[in-house]
């Protein structure tokens, strides 16, 4: 920074305390934190609780160390244009000061119990300040395209994502009783109706083959006869076999000690393995590892092609983005979003779909 500007001392009047220990980008509209105020300062309080919102001031003292980069793309979104660093509200700033309107829950002498706050516990606090419609909201102001695009286009998908949970409820998925099983599952799913693929896990569990070990030790037949009801069961069984050698080779079958690694680390391994693609491979990450990734299948391609929400290039990475880039990185949301779209696509939204038994018929261009 220029040698001309005075360098400044900063006292923390207080500190957070919430459950969230490690820097996250999105997920945080519903953190409850409580703000401790210095107590020498809790006079200065007085007069906070008549207000709904209040703007908190912090220091983000648990970011990693980067070099300062002046020009970045917002959000780390490759597809959104190169702007100044000033141009985006990146955390990774000369002075890493967090500036968010949150709602006022309570005030307790001196502790603030706020929702919404996106600091980590332990972040101290600089300064509160009351949120005056009046004074800080500006009817008239305007922003780049992008934002709008990229705002415009998370409302659509949250809008559809409240249609079809209102209607049709948590999915409850994956359906299956541990992570061996709903890897099997995931590559026995191929092209196959689930029901079958329920007929072919029983099989297993009867022959008490659903382990990576019970596997390795049935030959390609045995295993390939009791897999029969999920179809193509000859290459399936050679896909299992893939899949229990290479959890044996890699992790020794610890399956906890797989599902651990880092996602994208984990997601190139994955398709490494023989038969698995990144549908399977997102499968398992996100219905096995808890990770945040969003599962394209032939069902949400197609929805989302009708709904008029298709990215320009029809790649399964470019779909992924469609949902990755727009939406809160939240595996809870993403894990019921894919698990809807497949029961709007299944029941409805169907090769010659039923749209006048579909929810999202007041808002899809396709709709017959
Ligand atoms: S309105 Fe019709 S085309 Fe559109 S999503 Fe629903 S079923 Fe599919």
């Amino acid at each position: 920074m220029a040698k001309n500007h005075p360098e400044m001392t900063l006292k923390a009047i207080g500190t957070v305390r919430n459950e969230i220990t490690n820097p996250k980008r999105d997920g945080w509209r519903e953190v409850i934190s409580e703000i401790e105020i210095d107590a020498g300062l809790s006079p200065a309080l007085d007069g906070i609780e008549d207000f709904s919102h209040i703007t908190v001031l912090f220091w983000m003292n648990r970011l990693e160390d980067r070099e300062l980069a002046l020009k970045i793309h917002p959000r780390g979104e490759v597809k959104l244009p190169v702007v100044g660093l000033f141009a985006t509200r990146s955390p990774y700033r000369p002075n890493p000061i967090g500036k968010t309107t949150v709602r006022l829950l309570e005030r307790l002498g001196n502790i603030l119990t706020v929702q919404g706050l996106d600091a980590v516990s332990g972040s101290p606090v600089i300064d509160i300040k009351p949120y005056i419609p009046q004074d800080d909201s500006i009817s008239s102001a305007l922003v780049p395209g992008w934002i709008t695009r990229f705002h415009d286009m998370r409302r659509k998908l949250e809008d559809v994502y409240r249609r079809l949970l209102a209607v049709y409820g948590p999915q409850h998925w994956w359906p299956a009783e541990g992570t061996f099983e709903m890897m099997v599952g995931a590559i026995l799913t191929q092209s196959a109706a689930w029901k079958n693929v329920e007929k072919a896990l029983d099989g297993l569990k009867k022959a008490k083959a659903l382990s990576p070990e019970a596997l390795r030790k049935l030959s390609l037949n045995e295993l390939a006869e009791i897999i029969r009801p999920s179809g193509y069961f000859n290459a399936k069984a050679l896909k299992l076999k893939a899949l229990a050698e290479w959890l044996g080779d890699a992790y020794n079958d610890d399956l906890c000690r797989m599902l651990s690694g880092g996602t994208m680390a984990l997601r190139e391994e994955l398709l490494g393995v023989h038969g698995i693609g990144p549908e399977t491979a997102d499968s398992i990450l996100l219905y096995a590892a808890g990770k945040p990734v969003f599962v394209i299948d032939a069902y949400t391609r197609r929805i989302i092609d009708r709904l008029g929400l298709a990215p320009r290039d029809h790649d399964y990475t470019d779909y992924q983005a469609l949902f990755m880039d727009n939406l809160p990185a939240d595996s809870g949301t993403f894990n019921e979003y894919h698990a809807l779209l497949v029961c709007l696509g299944k029941n409805v939204c169907r090769p010659k779909p039923l749209c006048a038994d579909c929810c999202l018929n007041e808002i899809c261009p396709s709709r017959a």
